[in-house]
């Protein structure tokens, strides 16, 4: 058996897994805290202990796992943590630190490129070079797969994909800007405008899936409604799916990629999102005609960042 190790480095976590690279597995996971901000070695310090707490779970020793991948994140070139704000980091050479506590070769890669390569080998993706991630989330995030390669970007934070502007003027957005395709369709945003319209609307059924209290709406109760008939919640579906057909025809229409994996929260919705997507994005990007793109949702849920580390180590192959 050949065996690897992912990292998923948190904030408040540090999830490792001991990965089956030909049975596609996770075997053993356990996770530790992170306590950040703290120095890069001794986070290492500590994932190394986690990995050879894992490798005797399973009776192997460490010198048997082929590599190590780690998901971390901030701002990545190269193996270095260019910029975390949140773990206190600064042009940390990680990669190179706990290769060398472990004695094994270290790959290091953002926690939203991890993501994205995970769905691009093991996921919605396998068999394509060419994914791109769209994380609808508290914000948005994305990863790009090209060749079947990260696309860290000549400054190291490609893929930015939530911040591509498809309203000038539009919405005010987290980072400052207007018109962000993540102030339209986070969950952040679905659940702000769910909220607006449920106030225009006393009488729409958005109110009884909340059972009346609008501090219970989350990134669901406009879908539940609509798929009850409801006319308020079709208004926010309607909206939400417009634009984010913009943003998807755009990334299609710049990259082309084999297919555009949605993740976060909202993609659990499934085809009750996918399938109006869908239908939208026909009348919204360039080529149709000849368009073989797939649009998915994402197959990995939490161990996104695990997999997807611990699959770094394909890349470099
Ligand atoms: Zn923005």
């Amino acid at each position: 058996m050949r065996y690897c190790i992912g990292v998923d480095l948190g904030g408040t976590n540090i999830a490792v897994g001991l990965i089956d690279l030909d049975g596609k597995v996770i075997l053993q996971k356990k996770s530790v805290k992170t306590r950040a901000p703290r120095p890069c070695e001794e986070i290492s310090s500590d994932i190394k202990d986690v990995c050879l707490s894992l490798c005797d779970m399973e009776g192997i020793e460490l010198s048997r796992v082929e590599w190590i991948g780690i998901a971390t994140p901030g701002i990545v070139r190269s193996g270095v943590v260019v910029s975390a704000v949140n773990l206190g980091w600064t042009n940390e050479k990680f990669g190179e630190i706990l290769s060398r506590m472990t004695g094994r070769p270290t790959f290091v890669a953002n926690d939203a490129n991890a993501a994205a390569y995970a769905e691009a080998k093991w996921g919605c993706g396998v068999g394509e070079n060419s994914l791109i991630a769209v994380t609808l989330g508290t914000g948005i995030g994305g990863g790009i797969i090209l060749d079947g390669k990260i696309w860290e970007g000549f400054n190291g934070f490609a893929a930015e994909l939530g911040h591509m502007v498809i309203d000038v003027g539009g919405r005010r957005c987290a980072c400052g800007l207007r018109g962000c395709l993540e102030a339209y369709c986070s969950a952040t945003a679905l659940t702000g405008e769910t909220k607006r319209m449920m106030k225009l609307y006393p009488d729409s059924l958005m109110w009884q899936v909340v059972k009346g209290d609008i501090n219970r709406v989350d990134g669901r109760t406009a879908f539940t409604a609509n798929a009850r008939g409801d006319f308020a919640a079709r208004q926010v579906i309607d909206d939400f799916v417009n634009y984010l057909a913009i943003g998807i025809a755009n990334i299609i229409n710049v990259f082309q990629p084999s297919v555009v994996c949605l993740g976060g929260g909202i993609s659990g919705q499934g085809e009750e999102l996918m399938r109006p997507l869908r239908e939208r994005l026909k009348y919204t990007s360039f080529g149709t005609k000849d368009m073989r793109t797939r649009v998915e949702a994402a197959v990995y849920r939490n161990d996104a960042g695990i997999i997807g580390a611990g699959l770094l180590g394909i890349m470099e192959d």
